[in-house]
């Protein structure tokens, strides 16, 4: 049995959580959920799954909680609620699906109180991977992916060590401007919101379908596989499998590559984190081969994809510059969606302001959340000029 503490529960990645700790109710059992305002939800969610302490970021919200729920269940709230859940005593593994950079802290918390931690929120690799990875050797515990791609290569290294790997190939779908006959570099511009929004193989939140479709997705997870599994970022690559059956590979040292398969299903990638080292049995996700017919690959288009070659120089620099990356791609994905910028300024943004940074080396997590608070405002004065 592995008791979960979840934050970020009434997001996509977790309800895909819940329904899996409903499958496997001998398995999993969640002691803690937090959620960020969906107070209805995650009432059902608390009578449902019963946790021992709940959190939620209004405090207000919190009250009423305690009032409804009594004394069942412990209510916290705010970053000092992420921070006690992170730190409950009863948790083996603290899965974080927390949007945007909230999950940092509770991620190192966690780390420190000898929790496995779970990550499903990409800022925290990107932005302090080097640090996180660091903490988790220091206190001896995992650092699990949810990520499709990640929990792939993970699955396929199976302990190997990075000396034995060639490269680590991220598969991308391509997202909804793959092909290039429909989407010329010279149709970008018109790019609209709602296209944007329509993903043509995983159902996911806003953030990440918009990041989808510049392929900052990817970038992003480059990011987060040169820390996760420490190998440099020359050797990690991508290939685009617009199928999304192959979630990722390993090519090893020998010449040898072994993938990972299965129809796209994000509940798969979670249980395995949930339940590792085991394997747990569950219908769920089924694959067809013939009913699948081929898988394709061909090469990401960097002309009309810059972003893949902004993350790659941002891995290479390493200190701050990936911090500073992952903000100035929030800044603009929100005002692509605001309407204020076209889709291909999403990238010209983040490549303007990544250009103004003077990267730290080596920083603090003090200096990586300065760096994104400078990006921030950097994008903001570059927005407004
Ligand atoms: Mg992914």
């Amino acid at each position: 049995m592995k008791n979960v503490v979840l934050l970020g529960s009434t997001g996509s990645i977790g309800t895909s959580t819940l329904k899996v700790a409903g499958d496997l109710p001998d398995q999993i059992r969640l002691v803690g959920l937090a959620a960020g305002n969906n107070t209805e939800l995650l009432l059902q969610q608390t009578r449902k799954h019963q946790p021992a302490a709940i959190s939620i970021t209004d405090p207000a919200k919190a009250k009423e909680l305690r009032d409804t729920l009594g004394t069942a269940c412990e209510v916290f709230s705010g970053d000092e609620g992420l921070l006690k859940l992170a730190t409950l005593p009863a948790a083996d593994i603290v899965l974080i699906a927390i949007v945007g950079t909230a999950g940092l802290q509770p991620a190192l918390a966690a780390i420190r109180a000898g929790k496995d931690i779970a990550v499903a929120s990409k800022e925290i690799l990107v932005m302090a991977g080097e640090t996180v990875m660091s903490e988790a050797r220091q206190h001896g515990v995992k650092v699990l992916a949810v990520d499709s791609e990640h929990s792939a290569i993970f699955q396929c290294l199976d302990g190997k060590p990075p000396s034995s790997v060639r490269n680590l190939w991220l598969t991308a779908s391509g997202g909804p401007f793959r092909d290039k006959t429909i989407w010329p570099k010279e149709k970008f511009p018109e790019i609209t919101v709602e296209r944007a929004l329509k993903h043509p193989s995983w159902v996911m939140g806003r953030k990440i379908t918009i990041d989808s479709a510049t392929l900052f997705n990817k970038g992003l997870e480059m990011i987060e596989a040169r820390w996760l599994f420490d190998i440099e970022m020359a050797r990690v690559k991508v290939v685009v499998h617009p199928q999304s059956i192959v979630h990722s590979m390993v090519e090893f040292v020998d010449g040898s590559i072994l993938a990972q398969l299965s129809t796209p299903d994000m509940c798969l990638p979670i249980q395995y984190a949930l339940t590792y080292p085991a394997r747990a049995g569950s219908d769920r996700v089924q694959t067809n081969f013939a009913k699948i017919g081929s898988l394709t690959f061909e090469e990401p288009d960097i002309e009309r994809f810059p972003s893949l070659n902004l993350a790659r120089r941002a891995g290479e620099a390493g200190g701050t510059l990936p911090a500073v990356l992952n903000a100035v791609n929030e800044v603009a994905v929100e005002a692509f969606c605001n309407r204020k910028i076209s889709f291909p300024e999403i990238s010209e943004m983040v490549r303007h302001v990544m250009d103004a940074h003077r990267v730290a080396e080596h920083p603090t997590l003090e200096q990586i959340i300065a760096a994104d608070a400078w990006a921030r405002i950097e994008a903001a004065r570059h927005l407004n000029s």
